[in-house]
């Protein structure tokens, strides 16, 4: 039997399962993934941007745990020799009414502890010279990392640690019971002592194993990225931001500078229409049923209903597309828009219809699940792996 069985081969559990084996060194670990490598989902598909803590509520899990991370992943990527570099980032205003909302992200950078710079429109130019707006917030913590890099440094140290990794090793059924939980998987039965869900895109499901109603669902939003030609590497000295709706600040398309060098313009959010669909003909009719039936996705889509159809427009026609990244990018034209793969973002929905802002974990006697990580959550994933530890601590004193 082991003493933790971690489930979900991406960033958190493998940040979760290191911290475990830090924190109970002679105790038995196995971490389980149904693929057949790290990071193949969110942990593997995202704009590798080590977040500074620009938009979260103050006090809220996403504020601190963003703002930590942000030194915690520094600190590892030195630690482990992993590649990465604070370029800093620059929220760009493009008209008066971004201008406002400018504003008031300086008092939200102020409430959350940032270092922060107001640019005016001729500061901007001199930073970054094709970029045009009317202002700009420059951030200078932000930065970039290969977050599937950290995943795998996450998971070698974990087994360093004596833990063990399966791939391959499709949870099918939970069974919570006194004294252990029974794990089901597709390549045979493993009993823990404690669990630990961290499976991003089908937490929802995993809680339902447990025989528990979650009270929320993962919604999948694709996040469609272009990398733009080489001849504009150095297009940006900066990440490079618009100013987002702050009712929606995930939507917004940015440039971004990647480790490898390259810059990506991206990404979009449209509802993916299966759970794993990275590519627009990807369709689950199973995933869709239960999506189109579920009272809180159809009211989230409801309610966004405009918004949901510029980025589906903006995802159709390339050409909408560049127009998002042109308001603050002129010299950019359609044929330096090149493909490049997209992510699915893991968003819990609320049973009532509320997109849930906050990280969110559901913990039973002896599980602790996380059920809603977004970004920033991979910036933040040192800093979740201590929460979590300490939730298991609680469930181990108490059981
Ligand atoms: C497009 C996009 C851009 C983003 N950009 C950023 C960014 O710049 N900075 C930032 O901080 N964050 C960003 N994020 C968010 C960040 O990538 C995620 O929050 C983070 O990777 C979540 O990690 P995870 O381990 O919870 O999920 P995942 O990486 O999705 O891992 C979950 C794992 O669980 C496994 N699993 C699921 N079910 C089972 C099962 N039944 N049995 C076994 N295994 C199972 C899956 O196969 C998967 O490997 C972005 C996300 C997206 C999608």
């Amino acid at each position: 039997m082991y003493d933790f069985i971690i489930i979900g081969g991406g960033i958190l559990g493998f940040s979760t399962a290191m911290q475990l084996a830090e924190r109970f060194p002679d105790k038995k670990m196995l971490l389980v993934e149904k693929e057949s490598g790290p990071a193949r989902h969110q942990s593997g598909h995202n704009s590798g941007v080590i977040h500074a803590g620009v938009y979260y509520a103050p006090g809220s899990l996403k504020a601190r745990f963003c703002l930590a991370g942000n030194r915690a992943t520094r600190e590892f990527c030195d630690r482990h020799k992993i590649d990465y570099e604070i370029c800093g980032k620059l929220l760009v205003a493009t008209n008066p009414r971004e201008l406002t909302r400018m504003e008031a992200l300086w008092e939200r950078t102020a409430a959350n502890g940032l270092e922060r710079e107001w640019l005016c429109a001729e500061a901007l130019a001199e930073r970054e010279p094709h970029i045009t707006g009317m202002g700009a917030l420059f951030i200078p913590s932000s930065g970039i990392v290969d977050y599937a890099r950290v995943a795998e440094a996450m998971g070698d140290e974990f087994q360093r640690r004596g833990g063990q990794i399966r791939y391959d090793h499709k949870v099918t059924g939970l069974d919570e019971r006194a004294g252990e939980v029974l794990v089901t998987t597709s390549q045979g039965e493993y009993s823990g002592r404690y669990l630990v869900s961290c499976s991003g895109l089908m937490a929802d499901r995993v809680v339902r194993l447990l025989g528990r109603d979650p009270g929320f669902t993962i919604c999948p939003f694709r996040g469609e990225y272009y990398r733009l030609a080489d001849r504009h590497s150095g297009i940006v000295n900066h990440l490079i931001y618009p100013i987002p709706d702050p009712s929606m600040p995930f939507l917004g398309v940015h440039l971004t500078r990647m480790i490898d060098g390259s810059v990506t313009v991206g990404p979009n959010a449209v509802l993916a229409l299966k759970r794993e669909g990275y590519r627009k003909r990807d369709v689950s009719l199973p995933d869709m049923a239960r999506m189109f039936t579920n009272p809180g996705i159809l009211k989230v889509l409801g309610r966004n209903f405009r918004p949901g159809l510029v980025e589906l427009k903006n995802s159709l026609f390339r050409k909408s597309y560049l127009a998002e990244v042109r308001k603050y990018c002129p010299s950019l034209a359609l044929d330096d828009l090149e493909p490049w793969p997209a992510g699915v973002r893991a968003q819990a929905v609320s049973r009532d219809g509320r997109l849930i802002d906050d990280f969110l974990f559901v913990n039973t006697r002896r599980t602790v699940n996380v059920c809603n990580a977004p970004s920033p959550a991979a910036t933040s994933a040192i800093p979740i792996g201590r929460h979590i530890v300490k939730k298991v601590c609680s469930i181990v004193q108490a059981s």
